[in-house]
């Protein structure tokens, strides 16, 4: 994904964002929900990618390595987050500096706003997996915007 997208470390700096971050919803993640960090150490560079069975180690992973990373992305596999919700003049509404980034979609797997695009070859599918090309997709996880959510 190219420098176009915000960073996690960006995000991070919005202390609403960084508490809701940081936060397990409420009730916490059903025990099915596994973890996912994924990390572009340089800009434009390459993602890799690590797999946590519990959040908390997730979390750790991600802030202990993150001002190495150029970007990141905590990801819940098979667990749709909504947006943060704060309350204006006493209506809740979702948090509008992270939900109006321009080019820029709320990916409820990623949990933070990323860039969808179109690809053919995506990091996130194993290598030669054929893609629908069509789709567009997050340029974090790979979820097509037509299979998630949108707020
Ligand atoms: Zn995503």
């Amino acid at each position: 994904m190219s420098s176009q997208q915000v960073s996690l470390k960006q995000l991070l700096r919005d202390p609403i964002y960084r508490k809701w971050f940081s936060t397990q919803p409420l009730g916490g993640f059903p025990a099915y929900t596994k973890f996912r960090v994924y990390a572009q150490v340089k800009d434009d560079g390459p993602w890799a990618k690590k797999d946590f069975n519990d959040f908390k180690d997730a979390y750790n992973f991600v802030a202990k390595y993150l001002k190495k990373w150029n970007d990141a992305a905590l990801v819940a596999k098979n667990y749709e987050s909504r947006p943060p919700v704060v309350r204006k003049q006493g209506r809740r509404q979702y948090y509008a500096p992270v939900m109006t980034l321009p080019g820029h979609h709320w990916c409820t797997y990623c949990r933070r706003p990323t860039v969808f695009s179109y690809y053919t070859q995506h990091h996130a599918f194993p290598q030669g997996f054929q893609i629908l090309a069509y789709k567009r997709r997050c340029g974090v996880c790979g979820i097509a915007d037509d299979a998630i959510k949108r707020f």
